[in-house]
């Protein structure tokens, strides 16, 4: 749990007219540099955000959320990094005992029954190794955005996730797509290949397809369902998004 006490709102008024750079000098001016840990899923978000880290001179604490079922050009991205700037990404994964459990109770592609199975094989493969993530760390820096989702539309600068003790820094916030790819692409950082071939959004390999230009962004995750706000459960702070399945053992 983080020792600082910040003032939430009264960080949101000082930053809420921050660019992304200025919102990320405050982060590593308020926090000691070593508890600030940044997520990515390799997307072309989270792929800004470092780069910008590392063009500010600042070798960020980046953790990759291994759920075993990502795709090889997300992996590829990782390695570019790695490569091109020496970066050392720390990777999370599920707990084996967890997922064969999983496996073997549900079956490989569970997901795919009904919306709780699939927040079932979330929390296991995503939840569950974030808070692993995050237990060294008084900051947590994401790259959402609030134009990726309408649950995402109130996504503040600043907040403080109970769930998980830290402060949560969002400095793409208020970022719009076209913002993120003109930083891409104005300062060549690497992206996912996936973005080529029609994927709007980087996720798992079984959950995440390609749209058509007449589909909505977020009908390339969980297609199969119907409800506009899904999410996997790492950016929402309840705890009661996965119930335990009958004869399940899962520590929750
Ligand atoms: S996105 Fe799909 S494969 Fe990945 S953790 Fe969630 S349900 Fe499992």
């Amino acid at each position: 749990m983080t020792q600082h006490t910040i003032d939430i709102d009264k960080a949101n008024e000082e930053l809420k007219d921050a660019t992304a750079h200025e919102v990320l000098h405050w982060v590593y001016r308020t926090f000691e540099p070593s508890r600030v840990k940044l997520s990515t899923s390799f997307g072309a978000e989270g792929s800004a955000l470092i780069h910008m880290l590392i063009s500010m001179g600042i070798m960020p604490r980046v953790f990759f959320i291994d759920t075993c079922r990502n795709f090889q050009e997300t992996y590829d991205v990782w390695h570019e990094f790695t490569e091109r700037y020496g970066l050392k990404v720390e990777s999370f994964g599920p707990d084996p005992a967890d997922i064969a459990e999983l496996t073997r109770e549900h079956g490989p592609n569970m997901f795919y029954a009904d919306v709780e199975s699939r927040k079932l094989c979330c929390y296991i493969r995503k939840v569950k190794p974030l808070k692993r993530a995050l237990a060294d760390a008084d900051a947590w820096i994401a790259a959402l955005r609030r134009g990726q989702s309408e649950a995402r539309a109130g996504t503040p600068i600043v907040s403080f996730s109970e769930e998980h003790g830290v402060y949560k820094i969002c400095p793409i916030a208020k970022w719009s797509e076209e913002d993120v790819w003109e930083y891409v692409r104005n300062n060549n950082v690497p992206y996912n290949a996936l973005y080529d071939k029609g994927f709007p959004s980087i996720g798992c390999a079984p959950c995440t397809r390609p749209v058509r230009p007449a589909e909505g962004k977020r009908a390339s995750r969980w297609w199969w369902e119907e409800d506009p706000r899904k999410e996997c459960g790492i950016h929402i702070e309840d705890g009661k998004v996965v119930r335990k399945p009958k004869g399940g053992s899962y520590s929750i």
